[in-house]
């Protein structure tokens, strides 16, 4: 039996977006609803992955169900393609399972040519209208399916419009359009050396053929790859009755937003504008009204509309995003799909879609994704700041945040300079090409557009700052000049955007943090509820340990002790220290180094009031803490007195090949026992301090790059002798733990040794993905983007737990190190520990928590919550 690859609008299991596309999926369910939808039929997805299949060739049985369908199409509209006296017109449009906006293809008023042209003309009484409808459909087809340049069309349009003295296309009588279409049409015989199609089935098979085509052109390609949508999805194929808004003033066409996408407000949100056609509103060049005022232009059709905006959000519960058209004064409802909104709106809306009674508080947790959240842990301008300067334009806020960079005019441009330093991406208008540069920007700001133009809705969607439709700027894109309050801005120039507010500044002002409160709080409450994991943090200061608390954190995961010697004071004894001829020499400098160290451990302690603190000891090789240049090496000489040579000869004798691989870790403590002892000192002096002030404190000292359990043995050893002096010495007794990082496969394989003499694990997964892989991680840069790109590795291994490989040593680890001790508290500090996907991971094979920098503290909630419900569900 042949396949079912063409569905009618209505037909099948209208809620399967992977076979029917979001588009198609939808438009069946709202003709199965009861909403006015243009009648259609959808090519499912599969026909066109199997149309790949085939080397570009139809699918067994699809042409003759498109037939059967076109058929039914001209039975229940009660007109016919190609038929001069009820002519059927349709769209052609893409649809993949999960919404790329603006990337694949897309035509309109299909089916029209010199003959049905007649019949529209007698049809609607309105020649202009018609033969603008002809010259659109041209256009398209001549850019989308024949790939003849847009602005060649533009080029001859201006030329029109100049010698006719029109000012804007409406301004073109149907004279002047009637004889444009005949200039573009010979222009694309020109160009391609084919005539343009008259015949409507062959319009429409090659409109399918583009359509097909387009999921593999190279916007489609670079938008999957930044959404990590997988190219095998494939697009649908919708085909549909064409409803005009274009025919007059009691037409018009909108797009709109069942709340407000940008901070979630319950509000009938959206845009329309008067007597236009489908793409008008998105494609930002005209700017369009505010939906409430549809009241007045189109009373009816608002009407109408006020009721879809409940049902939609009723049957769907979620906010949904619609287009429609209001065709002499009826409305029609051409697509809906679950709204894209910023994290803001995101958290508001799941929120309140859970008081509202659509959804419970698993449901709402489960919505949100912890990448985006992000969003809401991004930097905002700081008010003092702004007190101080005045914008010099205002515009839309199309998307929260705040960006500082440098002025860039092209998406090309953006892309290069980025690797200097952050830019803003400033564009009359963005188009889908411009994805690549709108993703490395900081930011983006368009002259034109509102907030559904192409810029603010990608923008929204990366959860990057936007200012659209800014009428207070010009940009000049040829001569590369913004310019603004009567001054211009080049490349280079600093920009500061507000997306939240629509507001540009000059220059560089300073942002601030951001905070877990109102909604954000509720909804982080509701996760905490759900998650087992653990979650820390890793900071090296009581200012990070502070903010990782506001943030959540239950604990300190990972303190990394060698940060606190690059200080400007503290350098100098580091290096006397490293530079000492023996043991008595580095005891001398290492004593100047334990005040220091005990403020630090202080300070943190206070921090974290009785948290976990888990301080690993020192981790680097010596020879980073060595100076570099001639000069910093006269400088030491001169305050050492060591002389330059030698100076030089223990740098030389420092240096090693593979330093990664070389002197550092518990290497250092072992070979330098006088390293660790000051630091475990440190630890206990400060923690003993703050005990007998009456402050709780819980030091958790961590042994780092260890790979053999008799490394184990002696650095514990050293652990527990100092701290029994150290609470000897100041009367006070604390509890604390010693445990190890495992970062070696040796370490994961030997877990049920090491783990006798370890009060806990932490998977340091940077180095253990590092050494696992034998990929250098201050290295792996050069080719791991490569790797990605060719699909060798599905995601950088660096960013996402490799749960294959490095997933199976953590795994091993886990299961070794509570065989020796059950309930062993074990932890992951790599930079996985705030990665939603490893968090999912770690949670899966019963780690006691996760630890990350402050900024990822509520994502690895959200995810932890996550991964216990996605469980529940199985
Ligand atoms: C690790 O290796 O995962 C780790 C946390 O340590 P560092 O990044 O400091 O090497
Ligand atoms: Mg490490």
């Amino acid at each position: 039996m042949v396949k079912q690859w063409v569905y009618f609008f209505g037909e099948g299991n209208t809620k399967d977006k992977n076979l029917l596309g979001g588009k198609g999926a939808n438009l069946g369910e709202m003709t199965k609803i009861g909403l006015p939808v243009p009648e259609g039929f959808t090519i499912t997805t599969e026909a066109c992955n199997t149309f790949y299949d085939l080397g570009k060739k139809y699918p067994e049985g699809m042409q003759d169900q498109v037939q059967k369908n076109l058929e039914r199409l001209e039975r229940v509209t009660g007109r016919k393609l190609g038929d001069p006296n009820a002519p059927l017109l349709v769209s052609v449009r893409s649809g993949a399972p999960v919404s790329m906006p603006g990337m694949m293809d897309t035509v309109l008023n299909l089916g029209l040519n010199d003959d049905t042209i007649e019949g529209i003309i007698k049809e609607t009484q309105n020649e202009r209208f018609a033969w603008d409808s002809y010259r659109r459909f041209i256009q398209m087809f001549g850019d989308v399916v024949m790939g003849v340049k847009h602005e060649k069309f533009e080029n001859i349009l201006d030329a029109k419009k100049k010698t006719s003295g029109a000012k804007f296309d409406t301004d073109l009588t149907a004279e002047n359009l009637k004889s444009l279409i005949s200039e573009y049409k010979q222009m694309i015989k020109k160009e391609t050396g084919k005539n343009f199609p008259e015949k409507p089935e062959n319009q429409l098979r090659m409109s399918v053929d583009a359509v097909f085509d387009s999921w593999n052109n190279d916007r489609a390609i670079s938008y999957r790859r930044i959404n990590d949508i997988p190219g095998s999805f494939g697009t649908a194929v919708n085909i549909q009755r064409m409803v005009f808004g274009n025919m007059g003033d009691d037409s018009g066409t909108g797009v709109g937003f069942t709340r407000n996408p940008a901070n979630g407000n319950k509000e009938h949100y959206g845009e329309y504008l008067v007597n236009a056609q489908g793409e008008d509103v998105v494609a930002g060049i005209r700017t369009p009204k505010q939906i409430d005022e549809m009241s007045k232009d189109l009373p009816g059709a608002y009407t109408e509309l006020l009721k879809v905006y409940g049902i939609l959000e009723k049957h769907y519960k979620d906010m949904q995003d619609f287009e429609f058209t209001v065709e002499k004064g009826r409305l029609y409802m051409l697509q809906t799909r679950t709204g894209k909104r910023t994290a803001m709106a995101a958290v508001k809306i799941a929120v309140d879609m859970e008081k509202e009674g659509f959804i419970n508080k698993e449901q709402a947790i489960l919505r949100l994704d912890p990448n985006q959240i992000d969003q809401l842990l991004h930097k905002m301008i700081d008010p003092k700041a702004k007190e101080k300067v005045t914008r010099i334009a205002k515009g839309l806020p199309a998307s929260p945040g705040a960006a500082v960079g440098t002025v860039v005019f092209t998406a090309e441009k953006a892309v290069e300079l980025a690797k200097k330093g952050p830019v803003v991406l400033v564009r009359t208008e963005t188009s889908p090409e411009d994805i690549e540069g709108m993703n490395i920007a900081q930011g983006i700001l368009t002259a034109r557009g509102g907030m559904t133009s192409h810029a603010a809705v990608v923008a929204r969607g990366m959860g990057k700052c936007c200012v659209a439709g800014s009428n207070d700027i010009f940009v000049d894109e040829k001569a590369k000049v913004l310019e603004a309050s009567g001054k211009k801005y080049r490349e280079g120039d600093w920009l500061t955007l507000d997306g939240s507010v629509g507001e540009v500044f000059e220059g560089q002002l300073s942002l601030i943090n951001p905070e877990v409160s109102g909604d954000f709080a509720i909804l982080m409450k509701w996760a905490d509820s759900e998650r087992k994991l653990g979650v820390w943090t890793n900071a090296d200061t009581p200012k990070d340990a502070k903010l990782a608390r506001e943030f959540g954190a239950e604990g300190i995961g990972l303190c990394r002790t060698e940060h606190m010697f690059f200080d400007k004071n503290r350098i100098k004894t580091m290096r006397e220290m490293i530079l000492a001829e023996d043991e008595q020499g580095r005891r001398k400098a290492l004593a100047k180094l334990l005040p220091y160290q005990r403020a630090d451990f202080e300070g943190i302690f206070e921090a974290m009031e009785g948290l976990p603190v888990t301080i690993r000891l020192l981790d680097p090789p010596l020879h980073e803490f060595l100076p570099k240049g001639k000069k910093e090496i006269e400088e030491i000489a001169r305050d050492t007195g060591v002389s330059v040579t030698d100076i030089e000869n223990k740098i030389e004798s420092l240096d090693e090949i593979n330093p990664m691989l070389g002197f550092r870790g518990c290497r250092l403590g072992l070979v330098f026992p006088e390293i660790s002892e000051m630091q475990v000192q440190a630890i206990f002096e400060a923690a003993c301090k703050l005990k007998k002030a009456g402050k709780g404190v819980k030091p958790e000292v961590m042994i780092p790059v260890l790979g053999h359990v008799n490394e184990m043995k002696v650095m514990r050893e050293l652990v527990d002798r100092v701290a029994k002096e150290t609470m000897e010495k100041t009367g006070v007794k604390v509890n604390y733990h010693v445990g190890v990082m495992i970062e070696l496969p040796r370490a994961a394989l030997t877990a049920d040794k090491i783990a006798e003499y370890s009060d806990f694990f932490s998977f340091g997964t940077n180095d253990l993905t590092q050494t696992t892989f034998g990929y250098s991680r201050d290295d792996a840069g050069t080719f791991i983007p490569k790797y990605v790109e060719m699909g060798v590795l599905e995601k950088d291994p660096f960013q996402v737990l490799d749960r294959d490989g490095v997933g199976q040593l953590v795994r091993m680890g886990v299961e070794r190190g509570r065989k020796t001790k059950p309930g062993l508290k074990i932890g992951i500090c790599g930079e996985h520990g705030g990665e939603p996907s490893s968090v999912e991971f770690c949670h899966k094979i019963g780690l006691t928590y996760v630890s990350c920098s402050p900024y990822r503290i509520p994502i690895a909630r959200l995810a932890a919550a996550q991964a216990v419900l996605k469980e529940k569900k199985g």
